[in-house]
């Protein structure tokens, strides 16, 4: 009788324990969802990495999560030195999450040398101080590859506004790459089976410079992946934690 009563004691206790353990952490089973490439900063409960273009800099807020570059398409309009200067101070927020966006696009005139070297500078300061790329690519995704390999490049490769075909997405794959799907590719129903194909821990949306709301975006690869909306939000949840890690981001109050 004596033991009962200790044990439903003990249980309580347990129960109690749980409860409270809910209560300070009441969005433990609400995990919002992650923007990881936008140019607008929406009120709501997601987590969006803002892009700031280098020649905007500096970042004065140091709550909102950002990531700057300088953009392929700026080369020659924009003082590179002062650029990259501003990026390295701006590596040094702790709110800076990823150096980009930055990269290599062969559908504009800049020469493509010119992107290279711009490129190159950039990986040089994400490794300098471990941040992630944030990717722009247009039609130069072997040479992306290339560069990768060539680099030994030991931090996370993001692709933004990722838009690739099946062999293109099998061999970034296959590299390490992260790919951010966005509307534009998530509207191209060529493209459903694209984006079955990347695996569940190298996923990341984005709304980038689109109308469209984060909501929708989760909306549609929910459908087009047909798994539950809460699954894909607590995926992409894990895939952000594993690549800008936790204890840098204080997201422990969202943990599983
Ligand atoms: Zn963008």
């Amino acid at each position: 009788m004596f033991d009962l009563m200790q044990e439903s004691v003990l249980n309580f206790n347990q129960g109690h324990k749980n409860i409270l353990k809910c209560m300070k952490n009441p969005v433990q089973s609400h995990l919002p969802k992650i923007n990881l490439h936008t140019h607008q900063i929406v009120i709501g409960e997601q987590i969006q990495v803002l892009n700031v273009f280098a020649q905007d800099l500096p970042m004065n807020e140091n709550k909102q999560y950002f990531s700057t570059g300088l953009h392929p398409w700026h080369i020659g309009k924009v003082n590179p030195e002062t650029c990259f200067q501003a990026i390295e101070l701006a590596a040094k927020q702790k709110n800076m999450l990823a150096i980009g966006e930055c990269g290599l696009d062969r559908s504009i005139a800049t020469e493509f040398s010119l992107q290279l070297s711009h490129f190159k500078k950039h990986i040089e300061i994400a490794e300098k101080y471990n941040k992630p790329l944030i990717i722009h690519c247009v039609r130069a995704f072997s040479d992306l590859i290339q560069l990768k390999k060539e680099t030994k490049s030991s931090i996370p490769w993001l692709i933004h506004g990722y838009n690739g075909n099946m062999d293109t997405t099998k061999n970034l794959v296959r590299h390490g790459f992260y790919l951010s799907a966005g509307e534009k590719f998530l509207s191209s129903e060529s493209k459903h089976t694209v984006l079955q194909t990347i695996p569940n821990d190298r996923i990341f949306l984005e709304t980038d410079d689109r109308e469209i709301s984060i909501e929708d975006v989760y909306l549609l690869a929910s459908q087009i992946l047909k798994i539950e909306e809460n699954t894909l939000i607590k995926m992409i949840f894990n895939n952000f934690k594993t690549i800008f890690g936790d204890d840098k981001l204080a997201l422990n109050n969202y943990l599983t």
